[in-house]
């Protein structure tokens, strides 16, 4: 809707657009753009009426995302550091001036040392599409930078997931209403997928059962039909205890897993080793329970499963992710509608260095180094040499493990 004045000024006008925040719901928007004694101003943003996944709602977050816009302690000027790191004495400088000092810092750490020297800590995961694909990327890959490769915040599971499906999709999220069953697996969707939640309470209230699998009583777990709070760390072993359950009690999809599966009877012999007893000592849950979860996820059909990422950050998370996403597998729980696995709802996204591949920039292959391991490449003597870190949409001070490592690194003098 645009309105517009006697002297035909447009005064309002409503855009139509997606949310960009770091979050599986994707939603819809309606921004209210007024023209005010200020200028343009945002002065609303709502739901868009156009969405069903959106459903005419947004999170409270981004409802008030315009009080964060024009913020007064919002930071729109280059500060240049001009006391000791930590002081957090800056002053205010020009475009033109902070755009000149980093050109001038990175072609000297080229020319001493290689594009290797620079570094691109990059991560923009609640920029849009086209912002975090397109000129940071084109141009880091044009003078060849390292590239400070994602391998934290779902690395894992992203990696595990393309192991065992390759290139499929998540379900769609709106098909768990079609759910006879929806097992909710190291996932908060209360929190982090707000518009999840509704779903899951239509499938309930159509009779589905609901299983929260996750150590905390979140919000979902207290209105679960079974709430299994698994000991961090022990996913795996829940996992294969559910194939061996199945595999013992003729519960199997034989004729899908022949069709569609490579690897099962080796899953299988490492599944033989997990008792439903031995499990039960390992994961701290009650044996009952593993049962239950078995039985109800072996003999209901259409089952959704929906993976979150809470399993991922412990040691062998990879490995209990991968066991996890084999259990649809085992028991077919594909094809029929309100059936499948529900992961990450961003694959259909563009991967920014998708986007640039090698041939677009000929040249030597780009060196990466891992981003969680900041600490330790930028250490002060690191065999690795960093001479230029340029970091964007990520703060590696608080994304980062081994923080006392990465203070001491990002303290180096030079
Ligand atoms: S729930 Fe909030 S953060 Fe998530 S997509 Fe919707 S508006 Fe954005």
């Amino acid at each position: 809707m645009t309105v517009i004045d006697e002297a035909g000024r447009t005064t309002r006008s409503v855009v139509h657009t997606a949310c960009t925040l770091d979050c599986p719901d994707a939603c819809s928007l309606a921004v209210t753009v007024t023209m005010t004694s200020e200028g343009r101003r945002i002065t609303d943003i709502d739901a868009s009426p156009d969405s069903t996944f959106t459903d005419g709602w947004i999170c409270a977050k981004v409802k008030r995302h315009a009080q964060r816009v024009y913020a007064p302690e919002r930071v729109l000027s280059p500060l240049i550091r001009t006391g000791a790191k930590g002081a957090g004495e800056f002053r205010e400088a020009t475009w033109e001036e902070a755009l000149g000092l980093v050109a001038h810092r990175m072609r000297g750490a080229i020319a001493r040392s290689g594009p290797d020297a620079v570094v691109a800590f990059t991560y923009n995961s609640s920029a849009a599409v086209l912002e975090r694909a397109s000129f940071t990327e084109a141009f880091f890959a044009a003078v060849g930078a390292t590239i400070a490769e994602h391998t934290i915040c779902a690395a894992t599971m992203g990696a595990a997931w393309d192991s065992v499906f390759g290139e499929m999709a998540s379900a769609d999220p709106r098909e768990v209403v079609h759910s006879k069953l929806v097992v909710i697996w190291g996932a908060n969707p209360t929190v982090s997928n707000t518009h999840f939640p509704p779903l899951v309470q239509q499938a309930a209230k159509a009779g589905a059962g609901v299983v929260v699998i996750d150590p905390r009583a979140t919000a979902m777990a207290k209105r679960a039909d079974l709430h299994l709070a698994i000991r961090p760390g022990t996913d795996a072993v829940l996992a294969l205890a559910v194939a061996n359950h199945w595999a013992a009690t003729g519960r199997l999809a034989h004729e899908f897993i022949a069709a569609h599966a490579d690897g099962a009877e080796a899953l299988l012999a490492a599944a033989a080793e997990w008792s439903i007893d031995r499990a039960a000592e390992v994961t701290g849950l009650a044996a009952a329970d593993i049962t239950t979860l078995a039985e109800w996820w072996g003999t209901t059909r259409p089952t959704m499963l929906r993976i979150g990422w809470g399993q991922e950050r412990n040691s062998n998370g990879g490995a209990a992710c991968r066991a996890i996403l084999a259990l649809p597998v085992l028991g077919g729980h594909f094809v029929q509608r309100g059936s499948g696995v529900i992961g990450s709802t961003s694959a259909g996204a563009a991967k920014p260095r998708a986007r640039w591949p090698q041939e677009a920039f000929p040249g030597p292959p780009r060196r990466s180094l891992p981003l969680h391991q900041v600490g330790q490449w930028m250490a002060p003597g690191s065999a690795d040499p960093c001479e230029v870190l340029f970091v964007q949409g990520a703060s590696p001070l608080v994304m980062c493990p081994h923080q006392q490592a990465v203070v001491a690194a990002f303290s180096r003098d030079d």
